[in-house]
């Protein structure tokens, strides 16, 4: 499942391919991912020039010359594909139309961005520019992680009182948006924090060291990200899912990477997701 640094690395692979450029035609091959499609999407799109593409948590943004403002949500296997159009040393064709391609959009210029999502958690809204806040899916989203809003003195000031375990509370998307489990974790285990401490008992000065933490996981994150796009050899155009290298996600059994520690990371279930961590280096 895409995490803020996919979302990032996607964003970024495609704002090439569409700033600038007049989407000539938009196909819309079925009424609804997740949730219905907006209305008369297609025609709304179609001859809109992009002016811009930003992400807001897991949510790509396109600004339309319309003054709307295009949402993508790569839900849990949303893909996007390059075409028709060289990235780095890489140009891939046109590729066959494949089962799921639900959006394609056909840049003036004869490149193609296809979105195919099997599982059908991915959405795709428009909104007017203006209003966007106010957006259903984004007005009640938390401070952006790698933003100035999200500091020390801010997050001690949410978490102070609160009786939830730290790893719910940092998953909290009203708290601090486009945290998911995966980064959760590292970020847990490189503070030295068990994933159940209720987050209202962790002091102060160990809630301030979150924040570094959290920005340099996801830093890197990001910026492994960018280096498959450099290195972009993937022969359908395929963006954003490339291999990390965690220190607990997804280690159960396996043994902790900290020097002098002898244990092995152990998994719990929080809130119906699993929570790594090893039970030594994390109290
Ligand atoms: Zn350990």
């Amino acid at each position: 499942m895409p995490e803020l640094p996919e979302v990032e690395t996607v964003k970024s692979g495609i704002a090439p391919v569409m700033e600038g450029r007049v989407i000539a035609q938009a196909d819309v091959n079925r009424p609804d991912l997740r949730w219905p499609f907006p209305d008369r999407m297609a025609e709304r799109l179609t001859g809109k020039r992009v002016l811009g593409l930003r992400r807001r948590s897991k949510y790509i943004l396109v600004d339309l010359d319309s003054a709307e403002t295009l949402l993508i949500h790569l839900g849990m296997s949303g893909r996007m594909l390059i075409s028709g159009h060289t990235v780095g040393e890489f140009h891939h064709p046109h590729p066959a139309p494949a089962k799921h391609d639900h959006v394609v959009l056909h840049m003036d210029d004869g490149a193609r961005i296809t979105f195919n999502d099997a599982r059908r958690f991915g959405a795709m809204d428009l909104m007017e520019t203006a209003t966007q806040e106010d957006h259903w899916l984004i007005r009640d989203l938390g401070p952006e992680p790698l933003g100035n809003a999200f500091n020390e003195a801010y997050l001690i000031a949410r978490l102070k009182g609160r009786n939830t375990p730290i790893k719910s509370a940092l998953l909290d998307q009203r708290i601090v948006s486009g945290l998911g489990n995966i980064y959760v974790c590292e970020v847990l285990f490189r503070a030295g924090i068990h994933p159940a401490c209720k987050a209202g008992q962790i002091s102060a000065s160990r809630i301030a060291t979150l924040v570094p933490l959290i920005r340099d996981v996801l830093s890197e994150a990001i910026a492994a990200g960018g280096s498959s796009l450099r290195d972009y050899r993937q022969t359908d155009g395929e963006l954003g899912y490339f291999q990390h290298v965690f220190q607990v996600y997804d280690r159960e059994g396996e043994p902790c990477v900290t020097s002098g520690c002898d244990r092995t990371i152990t998994r719990i279930v929080q809130s119906g997701r699993s929570s790594f961590f090893c039970p030594q280096c994390q109290r």
